[in-house]
């Protein structure tokens, strides 16, 4: 009897595997046939050729072929020891195991062994001995050792490495073929291998070289088919329903304009532009601004709502704090009342009341206000907007993939959307994760601004650090103290680490007695957290000890000193993000970060920033220092993960991935292929793409 080979099939099926194995498996997230298939080798060990006794050197690991004589154990301290010698031409050389006792029904003398095990120099012998045994295998009188490259699996001490290396042989061993994904033109223009050697090889590859072509293939895969779900998703906006063609920049965007306390710099009047065409065109805007903190996004948003208004439409900003969306609604109807345009804010405090809701979801849906400014309170359930032209989000960052669309599915038409973030996001992160957007950047900042001052200080400096802060207020300015607890913690990893609550209370108490100073920090209720943004905006709180809530846009240019405490526990572009909050005014600005001496390296990596005011560069160092999930936050930037790609090394595959996806998708002639495409999109990313995959 033959059954259908499906990589759907649960991984219990796998020879070697069973369900007892299966469970263990679980912990790896490997739950069927394809996710073992897909658990890639984490790195390989070179075990293509022999080590002659003779050659052997201390701390190597090295594959002998030679007999055994002279087993002997004894026990020791509840363990038993197992000693023999290995002979081959060329010499002799001493191995042990440690508690294995079974061995000793299977060792006999004069057998033939291929050995895998790093030489140590042993003080009993006074020569080399080969003590950590990983590996060996009992070999016929004539018989030739299978040597090759060794793959080792991330695993976990339940599964061992030749359990996974079984179980992933017989899976290859029973699968058929599998069937190619890729068109022809594809796999010759990119001069890629087929999808079943690479798989194949992948795992067990014939020498480097094999193994080099298999790792392109796959990680190609991996960025093509990202790449393909998002630019499904913007066909999809693009081909279902038409967008809005928005009218040409007139009187009511000219008055806005006018209105600005300051002129635009090229780099906003440039991205306004790429905007307004955007805007203009048929098809809906999908348009990401990236610019570092405190070059002047919101401006260009305000200008774009603007835009949409004009043309009879209503425009949604979400910000992704209560604070933030405070802020900008004060801004933008300050700035636009007076052009008879209605600015209204849903946020947090107004949802709680049911007859604010109501009345603002009411003056939403009947079309009685004209931009709507809230946080993600906008894309809930009964938000209805009368004629939603225009969606701009601000820190996209902190909202998924998922969450984008939401917003989408509450007008008839497809809105315009433009997303704001001030993470300087590199590259390759930028097309991985918003591949189905183009890109803007503003490099540019607003003239006059002076660097911030920034240094990495010992806590033993603190002292000195507060009276430079203490000299910055009584000349009139502002400061924020930032840490990274809001209470004293139980935990103990954490017990060493002053809580913002401690530190307010020690320096509203000590050194800043006689100053208004007040605590910020994200579990306060809206109400009490504005009125504390509203003092400090308006002066009257000279100090704010905040957690990193105010990480994000907030917009106070007389504060002109910030002391990031135990910043050895923040990633650097978020350090590059809070310093945004200083530097905004015309006095000279500063940033000290403070952290524990004894972590050197801590302070070596704070000093980076001491030395780059470039969010982009920061960024890359700390992608490079904590990989993509810690960068974005796990699950935040609602994207898989890559399980082969590497968004450092493969930056040309990824590019060439994109463009081939690009082709791929435009061409109506591949829509054959769109089948299988929407099949492996749901094999490897599950319900990450649904929205395409569903049909
Ligand atoms: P971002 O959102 O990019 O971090 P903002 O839009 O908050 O930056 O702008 C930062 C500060 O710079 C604000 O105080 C804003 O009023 C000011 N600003 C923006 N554009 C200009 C400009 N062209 N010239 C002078 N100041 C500007
Ligand atoms: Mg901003």
């Amino acid at each position: 009897m033959s059954f259908e080979f499906k990589l759907t099939d649960e991984v219990m099926y796998v020879k070697g595997v069973g369900p007892r194995r299966a469970a263990l498996l679980e912990k790896l997230n490997i739950f069927t046939k394809y996710d073992l298939l897909t658990h890639y080798p984490r790195t390989y060990e070179n075990h293509s050729s022999l080590t002659d006794i003779c050659d052997v050197l201390e701390g190597e690991t090295v594959l002998i072929v030679g007999e055994i004589y002279n087993i002997t154990s004894r026990e020791a301290r509840g363990l038993t020891i197992i000693n023999a010698i290995l002979e081959d031409d060329t010499g002799y050389i001493k191995l042990t195991w440690f508690n294995q006792k079974y061995l000793l029904n299977k060792l006999r003398e004069g057998m033939r062994l291929l050995i895998i095990g790093k030489a140590k120099y042993d003080s009993w012998s006074h020569g080399l001995c080969v003590n950590q045994i990983q590996n060996f295998t009992i070999l016929d009188d004539d018989e030739e050792p299978e040597l090759g490259i060794t793959p080792i699996y991330p695993s976990t001490a339940a599964i061992s490495q030749n359990v996974l290396r079984t179980a992933i042989k017989n899976l290859l061993n029973s699968m058929p073929t599998l069937k190619e994904i890729l068109p022809q033109e594809i796999l010759q223009a990119q001069q890629l291998i087929s999808l079943d050697k690479a798989m194949r090889a992948v795992h067990f590859p014939k020498d480097f070289i094999e193994l080099d072509q298999a790792r392109r293939r796959l990680a190609f895969d991996e960025l093509f088919l990202i790449q393909c779900g998002l630019m499904l998703i913007k066909k999809q906006t693009q081909d279902e329903r038409l967008g809005i063609s928005h009218k040409k920049n007139g009187a009511l965007v000219k008055a806005a304009l006018k209105k600005l306390p300051f002129e635009l710099t090229g780099d906003q009047k440039k991205v306004f532009r790429a905007v307004s065409k955007d805007m203009e065109s048929k098809l809906p805007m999908r348009r990401l601004i990236q610019g570092d903190v405190g070059s002047g996004k919101t401006a260009v948003a305000l200008l774009a709502l603007v835009k949409t208004v004009q043309s009879g439409f209503q425009g949604a900003f979400m910000a992704p704090t209560e604070i933030l969306a405070v802020q900008h609604y004060e801004k933008f109807s300050a700035l636009l009342n007076d052009l008879g345009i209605r600015v209204g804010l849903l946020s947090a405090k107004v949802t709680r009341s049911k007859k604010l809701k109501d009345e603002l979801y009411r003056q939403i849906s009947e079309h009685e206000l004209d931009i709507i400014i809230g946080t993600h309170a906008l894309i809930q359930e009964g938000v209805n907007f009368a004629r939603l032209g225009l969606v701009v989000t601000d820190e996209q960052h902190r909202f998924g993939v998922n969450q984008r669309s939401e917003l989408e599915k509450k007008s008839d038409t497809v809105p315009d959307m433009l997303v704001m973030t001030a993470t300087p996001i590199p590259r390759t992160m930028t097309l991985t994760v918003y591949g189905d957007l183009d890109v803007s950047l503003i490099k540019e900042l607003p003239p006059g601004r002076k660097p911030i001052k920034t240094e990495a200080k010992s806590i033993r400096n603190r002292k000195k650090v507060y009276e430079l802060v203490r000299s910055e207020i009584l000349a009139g300015r502002q400061a924020y103290v930032v840490c990274p607890l809001i209470e004293h913690s139980e935990s103990e990893m954490l017990a060493h680490i002053e809580s913002a609550e401690e530190i307010f209370d020690t320096l509203s108490n000590g050194i800043f007695r006689d100053i208004p100073c007040a605590l910020l920090h994200g579990k306060m209720r809206p109400h009490d957290k504005d009125e504390i943004m509203e003092n400090f905006r308006d002066g009257k709180t000279k100090l704010l000890v905040s957690t990193t809530v105010i990480e994000v846009g907030v917009d106070v240019p007389n504060a002109s000193v910030m002391v990031v405490e135990h910043a050895e526990r923040f990633g650097l572009a978020q350090l590059h993000q809070l310093r945004g909050r200083v530097g905004r005014g015309a006095a000279k600005s500063y940033c000290i970060l403070i952290s524990d001496s004894k972590a050197d390296v801590a302070k070596a990596r704070l000093e980076v920033l001491e030395t780059t005011q470039d969010g982009f560069k920061l960024a890359e160092e700390d992608l490079k220092l904590r990989g993509p999930g810690q960068f974005f936050g796990e699950a935040q930037h609602g994207l898989p993960d890559l399980k082969i790609a590497d968004v450092f090394r493969d930056l040309d595959i990824l590019i060439q991935a994109r463009d081939a996806a690009e082709k791929f998708i435009t061409d109506d002639d591949n829509l054959k292929y769109f089948a299988s495409l929407r099949e492996n999109l749901a094999l490897a990313y599950g319900d990450k793409f649904n929205q395409i995959t569903a049909n």
